[in-house]
């Protein structure tokens, strides 16, 4: 069997029911996304907006893509027209802009709020004491759906500060839906640590490397 469609395979079959699978994309060739293609997978993560253009330019129409990297406002209405969800909101800014586009668009797009929790101060989103007033913008705003948290854990060896990161990301999700009831999704988990975002409550996890390889 072809290594992509084993490695699908087997994520698929650890993977909890009910827990759903971005196949993260980002510089992988066509070729591979079209091996994940035909094992079945639909749903796809990119993290550049030129990237993803060309990408949704010639691959199936039936393909959802999240959208997972650092958005500059200037990119988002391409993403807006090729991205059925937005998982990487980080700014108030960037949330109005989505709105914007989306109303022109005349569409609505789904989006999670980013939570900063890690260590690194180079990783983007909110920090947690943020996240009320995003949700309470969001409401008022139209054509943004928010539907639930992303988070990244800190790049260490740490097994405990992971898992603290995840309980962090995890009780994010549980402060936006005290005021979005509908905001139930907890995207959080890669490659190197999604069995212990799983076991910390993600609902969507982020896999990238171990389905296509090395960047
Ligand atoms: C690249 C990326 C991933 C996937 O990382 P892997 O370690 O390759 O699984 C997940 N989430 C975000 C936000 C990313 O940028």
């Amino acid at each position: 069997m072809p290594e992509v469609t084993h490695n699908i395979y087997k994520v698929k079959k650890e993977l909890p029911f009910g827990v759903k699978l971005v196949a993260v994309s980002k510089f992988q060739p066509l070729a591979k996304l079209c091996e994940a293609y035909a094992a079945g997978q639909r749903c796809f993560g990119e993290s550049r907006a030129n990237e993803l253009e060309e990408k949704a330019a010639v691959l199936p129409e039936d393909i959802e893509w999240h959208f997972i990297g650092h958005l500059q406002t200037n990119k988002v209405r391409s993403v807006v027209a090729n991205a059925s969800v937005i998982q990487s909101i980080d700014s108030d800014r960037l949330l109005r802009a989505v709105s914007a586009e989306a109303v022109k668009a005349g569409r609505e797009v789904k989006v999670f709020l980013q939570v900063h929790v890690a260590a690194e101060e180079s990783k983007t989103g909110f920090l947690p004491d943020e996240l009320a007033g995003a949700a309470r913008l969001a409401l008022t705003l139209p054509g943004v759906k928010v539907v639930g948290v992303m988070g990244m854990a800190t790049n260490t060896d740490s097994k405990e500060r992971v898992r603290a990161d995840f309980k962090a990301i995890a009780e994010c999700g549980q402060a936006v839906r005290a005021i979005i009831p509908t905001a139930t999704e907890v995207s959080m988990g890669m490659s190197g640590d999604w069995p212990l975002a799983v076991s910390n409550g993600a609902t969507v996890v982020r896999i990238g490397s171990s389905i296509f390889g090395e960047r």
